[in-house]
């Protein structure tokens, strides 16, 4: 269940501070958010992580570089092996705290939500883009290769061609495009504006003909998934066995794991329902959450999958949708099992309840 690719990645958000407070901030990080996890904690996750076969570690936030023990915890990722990305609005990448982590990173994501004048209107910020955009200059000069997060509106594909054009002169080495989610600060500045079915459609073409027109000059990668790709590999949407326990190793059965500021641990994406939780690193370690994950939780997420699908299916048409965001509302609107809110790890109570 789970492996999206030979990637097993865990993404840390350590923190909600930020030095900017964007429209649409999908954890509702701001300057005046202080929720941040000790460092303790997050090098025991790693190591436990490690051993259940994460290879990846990407740190956000907030902003990862407001977070002070960043460059620690980027050295003890490396030094049990595992490959370290960072994903930063790219305003403070100055000398200083680039001299502190750049060793100990393998990729670096920028934000760029368009042209500069769209980019800091959703910034909330007048120096967003200048300031991003001349720090771009130290990664090259010290070889740390970068690529650009592009969030898609129902209103900004038309930028879409000068974002590419931008990346291709900077010299990124990768767009991500993600379909703006209504959760955090876009379900009030931005309600309405996530992209629908046919802008979605149209964001697919034209991100097939621009890769097409580029020649494999920029690894373009879009956030959706045709509903029909469910039939040729159900393994990598969870359409799996739901009536018995799950074996092997954590990241065998998730490929993408996600710590919360709170030090919640999550499937798949930031914000998914906590009926699916694996507990809370504040509470127990991720060896003691990985059987109740493998006997319960991981067959009941097969479960909700496998619903989802059904759904789709019986609407008719396909489409292209975001899965795991698709796949958290799913659970918000059916609440199809009576999974109780997660505080501790399912091993260690029967109930497993708060
Ligand atoms: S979207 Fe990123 S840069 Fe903007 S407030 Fe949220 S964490 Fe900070």
């Amino acid at each position: 269940m789970g492996p999206t690719g030979k990637t097993r990645i865990v993404q840390i958000h350590p923190t909600r501070k930020c030095n900017l407070s964007c429209k649409h901030c999908y954890s509702s990080s701001s300057p005046q958010e202080s929720e941040s996890l000790e460092p303790a904690v997050l090098k025991d996750a790693l190591d436990d992580l490690a051993d259940e076969g994460y290879d990846w570690v990407s740190f956000s936030g907030g902003e990862p570089l407001v977070y002070e023990p960043l460059a620690e915890l980027l050295s003890h990722a490396k030094g049990i092996q595992m490959q370290t990305s960072l994903v930063s609005n790219g305003m403070l990448l100055t000398g200083a705290r680039l001299d502190a982590i750049e060793n100990d990173i393998n990729a670096l994501v920028m934000s760029l939500d368009g042209k500069p004048d769209s980019h800091n209107t959703m910034r909330n910020s007048s120096r967003a883009f200048e300031t991003m955009e001349r720090n771009l200059s130290q990664l090259r000069r010290r070889g740390i290769s970068f690529g650009f997060l592009f969030t898609l509106t129902q209103n900004n594909l038309d930028e879409l061609p000068w974002v590419v054009e931008f990346c291709l002169k900077s010299g990124a080495s990768g767009l991500m495009i993600h379909p703006l989610e209504n959760t955090g600060n876009a379900t009030t500045q931005l309600s309405g504006k996530a992209p629908d079915t046919i802008e979605s459609t149209h964001a697919w073409l034209l991100v097939e003909h621009l890769k097409k027109k580029l020649g494999g000059r920029l690894n373009i990668q879009l956030d959706l998934i045709h509903t029909s790709a469910f039939e040729q590999s159900p393994d990598q949407f969870f359409l799996g066995d739901y009536a018995t326990p799950l074996q092997g190793r954590l990241a065998e059965l998730l490929s993408v794991l996600v710590i919360e500021p709170d030090g919640e641990v999550v499937p798949l994406q930031y914000g998914f329902p906590r009926e699916y939780s694996l507990g809370n690193l504040r509470d127990c370690r991720i060896s003691d959450m990985v059987s109740g994950w493998q006997n319960r939780l991981g067959p009941e997420l097969n479960k909700l999958s496998t619903g989802l699908y059904s759904s789709l299916e019986n609407a008719g048409n396909g489409c292209f949708i975001n899965w795991y965001e698709r796949l958290g509302l799913y659970a918000r609107q059916t609440r199809t099992v009576s999974l109780p809110i997660r505080r501790t790890a399912w091993n260690m109570s029967t109930a497993g309840v708060a």
